[in-house]
């Protein structure tokens, strides 16, 4: 999904690089937020984050023209690799909102990695808690998260 594209059809009600808020209620710093992606995480990417709620996530979907998702309320995040976006859902308190973020771009990272890419299609048989995807995700997000406490972000 492009920034321009987002602009264009989101309005969103505040951005800052590729973070994108929908949602009012929002209220923590996209500086801060984007500082920590770039300290702990590293990562060059222009994938948007877009902070808003699943209903909203579907409606922009399919709108931009992929098909929608089943999104269950307890989910917090998710990388969507059909449309190249990542959604945030829960992001009430700081802590959960930045490790959410963490464990999406994580996601991101082992989509572009060649030979890491094929467990998302195997995964699929798999228990979400034996999914190679999923550990390595949260095995990351704890190293992406230790960093933000050293750091003294969180
Ligand atoms: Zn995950």
């Amino acid at each position: 999904m492009e920034k321009e594209w987002i602009l264009n059809h989101l309005s969103p009600k505040e951005y800052k690089h590729n973070l994108f808020v929908l949602d009012e209620e929002f209220q923590w710093n996209l500086e801060h937020i984007q500082y920590a992606i770039d300290t702990c995480v590293g990562v060059d990417s222009n994938i948007p984050i877009i902070f808003c709620d699943p209903c909203q996530a579907n409606d922009m979907v399919s709108l931009y023209g992929e098909e929608e998702n089943i999104i269950p309320f307890y989910v917090s995040g998710l990388y969507w690799r059909e449309v190249g976006a990542i959604f945030i859902f829960h992001y009430e308190d700081y802590t959960t909102t930045i490790r959410t973020i963490f464990h999406e771009l994580r996601h991101m990272q082992q989509d572009q990695d060649d030979n890491f890419r094929l467990h998302f299609h195997t995964d699929k048989a798999l228990p979400y808690e034996k999914r190679i995807t999923e550990i390595d995700a949260y095995k990351w997000e704890k190293i992406y998260l230790e960093k933000a406490y050293e750091l003294q972000l969180l």
